[in-house]
């Protein structure tokens, strides 16, 4: 179905990204990966799809390195038809005590990068009348929780860009949309297991039956395999005109 298309998706290299980014593959589109960690891996199960996969390695951070991956991306394969923009951190801390490093760091990757990423790909998108861009929010873009100031702060800003540019491009071929998973079982949740579990000196399946509990009334984990399927749905014909939605895939979060 994505035959002849590339897709961008950054922090692919594990998680969310990581799943996005085979699931495109699978159907059809050729890969650029971005992300650190297991660069090798991650390359290694997306060749199975598309043997000409490739990485590069921006810091989403970094403003330059961000507009040279999209160049680096439009040169090595011919175009950046889809950017999922998923690069994302997290810190958890009382404002108070949120250290201002942190801020700025979660501020850059979860939601400047995004702005940047789109600068960079939409004029190659327009000239084509063809484009999709995914930005991985969160639950969080649509509702808060104690103690997640920078990343809340980040996902709602995160969700209202969305819907500028998806205004700024209505009349054309580019649609831009938002995903909002709840609790996705990931290295970056994990983190939040193992904290929950030694503040309440309990074992690991306690800790993530507490974390769900308080949030998730489905009681189990959105997979990235499902967001990824929503993605490629979104890429489809069938997505043509979904324009600026924040679609939360959460297990009934917000319905709350
Ligand atoms: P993860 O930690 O498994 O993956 C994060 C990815 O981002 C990795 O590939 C990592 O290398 C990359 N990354 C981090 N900093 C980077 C930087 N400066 N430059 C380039 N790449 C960088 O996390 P995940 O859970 O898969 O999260 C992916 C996205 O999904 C994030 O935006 C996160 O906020 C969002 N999200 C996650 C959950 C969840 O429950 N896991 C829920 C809602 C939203």
């Amino acid at each position: 179905m994505l035959n002849g298309k590339t897709a961008l998706v950054t922090g692919s290299t594990s998680g969310i990204g990581l799943g996005m980014a085979l699931a495109l593959a699978r159907n059809g589109a050729r890969l650029m990966l971005n992300g650190f960690g297991d660069v090798d891996g991650a390359l290694a199960q997306v060749r199975r799809h598309d043997p000409k996969a490739i990485h590069d390695g921006a810091d989403m951070s970094k403003v330059e390195q961000i507009e040279t991956m999209v160049r680096h991306c439009e040169k090595a394969l011919g175009s950046c038809d889809i950017l999922v923009n998923n690069a994302g951190i997290q810190h958890v801390a009382a404002i108070e005590d949120f250290p201002v490093e942190r801020w700025d760091a979660i501020i850059a990757i979860n939601l400047s990068s995004a702005f940047h990423g789109m600068r960079a790909a939409l004029p190659g998108m327009q000239k084509r009348n063809w484009g999709r861009i995914i930005n991985v929010a969160s639950v969080h873009g649509l509702v808060a929780s104690a103690n997640k100031s920078a990343y809340v702060a980040a996902k709602h800003g995160i969700v209202g860009l969305t819907k500028v540019a998806a205004l700024e491009n209505a009349t054309t071929g580019i649609t831009v949309n938002a995903i909002c998973p709840g609790w996705v079982l990931t290295p970056l949740v994990q983190k939040q297991v193992d904290a929950r579990a030694a503040a309440d000196g309990i074992d690991n399946d306690e800790a993530k039956r507490r974390l769900l509990g308080d949030k998730q009334p489905s009681m189990q984990f959105t997979t990235p395999e499902q967001l990824a399927e929503l993605a490629v749905f979104m890429c489809s014909p069938a997505g043509d005109n979904i324009r600026g939605v924040a679609w939360n895939v959460d297990g009934g979060w917000v319905a709350q």
